[in-house]
């Protein structure tokens, strides 16, 4: 038995049959709203199960209970709004009323039909305070919600198609992680979220959780990234070598998912641990600084706001970050290991990078040599 999908009920919202060749005979008249990538991402995420149990971009309702109260007015938690912005002179210009359909478009290509429910405005210094917990826009998520639209719209949406993904061979949507972990006959499974490739101390964090649960879903996020990331072909292929030379056969599923990063720490630990419980996890695994960025967040908030949610359905796993010892000989945490810093050589993922990019392998305590070689033979395994 995976766990059941957050609200109980998978949702599956893409359009077909008879609405699907209504659609098509009437697309051209309908309205129209181009989208960006990550508005496109999220249609796609919500129609396919995702962020179950929401069937569409969030109304002012559960948008203000999510702002106010990390729940969805139905009290179900959910801490990170997901909505859709328009400006004000494209609303102007429809003559929009609630129930009409309009189509989103990402490049011109239509992704999905919304059915229109609400429309409503938002204060972005009010959700950046209560998101992100600051107004400052060199938070990157404050930056990307200060230069949306001052309109929003909420409503039910139906998927035409995702946009084109380039990783689609290596992404699984939450039907189809539940069937495979159904035929494996996992009753339990941790998520491990990333957005890296592995160090021995993500392996140590991953076989402590593999002790206890039957399988462990990898789970890298693809998408957005920034200069000096790994791309995300490289994470893919670091993972593979890990998995296969290092991982019991069979207890590891390796697949991508394509979600927009806020940045928004503890509220985005919470966020992403809902969204693996709908892709069949029982547990999930939170980092320290868990989708942190700069100094925004404490070490630990990310794991203290889960005692807020007893009622999440997934379990929370805080295992500590790990480390090298000199004296204990092996990787181990601070819960583990009474040596003193003098013996403890911790893992810089900045250090890391710096020895990769110059195309030398780490230290073997430090990273596996197949995941380095893996990243070293690629041509060029960082956005530029
Ligand atoms: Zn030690």
């Amino acid at each position: 038995m995976v766990s059941r999908p957050h609200g109980g009920r998978l949702v599956r919202r893409v359009l077909t049959g008879r609405r699907r060749e209504i659609f098509e005979a009437q697309s051209g008249e309908m309205p129209r709203l181009e989208v960006p990538l990550e508005r496109a991402i999220d249609a796609e995420d919500l129609a396919r199960g995702v962020f179950s149990p929401l069937e569409g971009f969030m109304v002012e309702d559960d948008y203000l209970s999510v702002l106010n109260r990390m729940r969805l007015s139905n009290d179900l938690p959910w801490t990170i709004p997901i909505v859709l912005d328009a400006t004000r002179e494209w609303l102007e210009s429809q003559g929009l009323s609630p129930g009409d359909d309009i189509v989103l478009l990402y490049n011109e290509l239509p992704i999905a039909v919304l059915t229109l429910e609400d429309v409503y405005t938002w204060d972005k210094r009010l959700h950046a305070e209560k998101v992100f917990k600051t107004r400052d826009p060199g938070h990157p998520g404050v930056e990307a919600v200060y230069k949306r639209g001052d309109i929003l719209l909420g409503g039910r949406l139906e998927l035409i198609q995702g946009p084109p993904n380039p990783l689609e061979r290596y992404t699984l949507w939450p039907l189809e992680t539940r069937v495979l972990f159904k035929e494996k006959g996992w009753r339990t499974i941790a998520a491990f979220q990333t957005r890296n490739v592995p160090h021995l101390g993500h392996e140590y964090v991953q076989k402590a959780a593999l002790t206890f649960v039957d399988g462990l879903l990898v789970h890298p996020l693809s998408g957005w990234k920034k200069k000096g990331d790994y791309r995300d072909e490289v994470i893919i292929r670091a993972y593979e070598a890990l998995t296969s030379h290092y991982y019991p056969r069979g207890v590891v599923v390796l697949s991508v998912l394509r979600m927009n990063m806020n940045y928004a720490g503890p509220r985005e630990a919470v966020h992403h641990a809902i969204v693996r419980k709908n892709f069949g996890a029982t547990h999930f695994i939170v980092g320290r600084d868990h989708a942190g960025v700069g100094s925004y967040y404490g070490p630990y908030e990310a794991w203290e706001i889960f005692r807020e949610f007893p009622d999440l359905g997934i379990t929370p796993l805080f295992v500590r970050e790990a480390y090298y010892c000199t004296r204990c000989g092996g990787m181990v945490n601070e819960k583990v290991c009474p040596h003193g810093e003098e013996y403890r050589v911790r893992i810089s993922g900045t250090r890391l990078r710096e020895i990769l990019r110059r195309g030398e392998r780490p230290p073997e305590y430090m990273m596996r040599p197949e995941v380095a070689e893996a990243i070293i033979s690629h041509p060029n395994p960082f956005i530029e």
